[in-house]
């Protein structure tokens, strides 16, 4: 069981210093999908503070997380936190761009949740490293509502550049044959994408 105590202060940290963690209701998503899906080993693009991967290993005691985070203060901050809750040897973590990574193993899940606009270009990275009935999750579909709106309604052109970036990366995924996708509106939106 996880000390909630100290997901409490992590919880809490994430607000006082702006760090975007996954909400609760994408969290218990997760949850549920990695316990009914038997989930054992994942890669996560994007740590941040570790919450979201410290949550996942409470789904299942023999879960494994590899996590990559280019953010140097996160990192430290992601290290501490998984020492305190004693999941050094479930988590491993990976300090660098993920885009810079090189990785062989095989996952059954693979969560996206870091540039928003590098999606595609994360998922075209690292499909090798899924197993064959292996499933993509990306976060943030929605960008805090932004993506269903009117690109000539954002006043802020890079703002604009970005949810473009999404759109584009929706239909990258409603187009590709070899999966088949779900989109979820859950805590900010989450695509499941299931190998066919
Ligand atoms: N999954 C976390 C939240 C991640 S926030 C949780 O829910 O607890 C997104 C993180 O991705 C940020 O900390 C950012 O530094 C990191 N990131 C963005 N682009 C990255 C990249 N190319 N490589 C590694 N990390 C990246
Ligand atoms: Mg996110």
């Amino acid at each position: 069981m996880l000390d909630l105590n100290v997901i409490n202060q992590i919880k809490d940290y994430a607000k006082v210093n702006n760090v975007p963690i996954m909400t609760d209701s994408g969290i218990y998503y997760l949850i549920k999908y990695i316990t009914k899906n038997k989930v054992k080993r994942v890669l996560e693009i994007g740590t941040a503070i570790g919450y979201s991967a410290i949550m996942m290993c409470s789904a299942d005691p023999e879960l494994t997380v590899t996590t990559i985070e280019r953010d140097e203060k996160r990192y430290l901050e992601a290290l501490k936190n998984i020492k305190k809750l004693k999941l050094e040897e479930r988590i491993h973590l990976i300090y660098n761009d993920a885009l810079e990574v090189k990785i062989d193993d095989f996952y059954d899940l693979i969560v996206i949740d870091a540039a928003k606009a590098q999606n595609q270009k994360f998922f075209e990275k690292f499909e090798k490293n899924l197993f064959e009935d292996g499933t993509i999750i990306t976060d943030n579909m929605k960008f805090h509502g932004l993506v269903e709106k009117n690109l000539d309604e954002i006043e802020s052109r890079n703002l604009r550049q970005l949810v473009h970036k999404i759109k584009d990366y929706i239909t990258f995924l409603k187009t590709n044959k070899k999966y088949e996708t779900e989109f979820l509106d859950i805590g900010d939106g989450l695509a499941i994408s299931k190998k066919v």
